[in-house]
């Protein structure tokens, strides 16, 4: 003989509380969904650090957390979002390129970044590099020299919530007086001097890391350095292929400044 269904109080209250909780359940997932729409590119990310970053010798913590983090498709053209994981350069617009992941990951490391340093970065481009170095330390400058790219980044960073990051309009080689002497600079274009000036905003004891050699020839050495007594001493990591640092730099060669 089949019971009739009879609501007890107790069963009502268990009822209701059951569709709460089914509520809350699909009330927090919607952000978690939303989120995964926002950022379709997160498991790529988790590859390219696997695969890229820790595979080969990127072991800092704070490198890979924030490299993992950082939407590297938002800085390429939309035409460019499957590819902008992938292990090798890609073009910003204005005949420059943004650095394969690996080499980003790279020199941000050789730099040895603390929490509370302030950076210099010499080439915004996308500003992608920038807002990796953002996600490390306290405070970010980085100096352009072609205007619609300093503009789209000056633009990007800020939407992207970044507020630790200046870019400047200018050439580079003269660095940002206003805001050294910098713990840490980065050059992302190849010089084939360092530039006094960069020297001079450099703390003691600060680093540095740039791609030295014949711009021309589009293939230099990756160089990470350290001042000490007013010098930077040198020290090679490996070959690279960067654009050439243009402006006064090219004016110039090695040792006459
Ligand atoms: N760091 C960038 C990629 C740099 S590509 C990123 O994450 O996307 C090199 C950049 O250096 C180019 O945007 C180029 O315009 C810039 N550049 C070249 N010469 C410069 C100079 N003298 N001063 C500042 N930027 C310069």
């Amino acid at each position: 003989m089949n019971r009739p269904v009879i609501f007890t109080s107790k069963k009502l209250a268990r009822a209701t509380i059951m569709a709460a909780v089914l509520n809350f359940l699909c009330i927090y997932n919607a952000p978690t969904e939303a989120l995964a729409q926002a950022d379709p590119f997160s498991a790529e990310r988790n590859r390219m650090v696997e695969n890229d970053l820790i595979a080969r010798d990127i072991s800092n913590p704070a490198v890979l957390k924030a490299m993992g983090k950082v939407r590297r498709h938002l800085f390429v053209d939309k035409s460019l979002w499957n590819e902008a994981h992938a292990d090798y350069p890609l073009p910003i617009g204005d005949g420059q390129t943004i650095s394969q992941p690996y080499i980003v990951a790279l020199m941000t490391q050789s730099l040895k970044l603390k929490k509370e340093d302030k950076v210099l970065e010499v080439g915004t481009g996308s500003g992608y590099q920038a807002a990796v170095l953002a996600e490390i330390v306290q405070q970010v400058y980085s100096v352009e020299i072609v205007k619609t790219l300093a503009e789209k980044a000056q633009r990007l960073l800020p939407s992207l919530g970044y507020r630790n990051i200046k870019i400047k309009i200018g050439d580079g080689y003269r660095g940002w007086e206003e805001y050294a002497p910098f713990d840490a600079i980065i050059i992302t274009c190849a010089v084939n001097h360092i530039p006094a000036p960069l020297v001079n905003q450099l703390r003691e004891g600060g680093r540095i890391v740039l791609p030295l050699g014949d711009s021309s020839l589009f293939a230099q050495r990756l160089m990470r350095g350290t001042k000490k007594g007013g010098k930077i001493e040198l020290q090679h990591i490996t070959g690279v292929r960067f654009v050439p640092m243009v402006g006064e730099s090219q004016k110039k060669t090695f040792g006459r400044e």
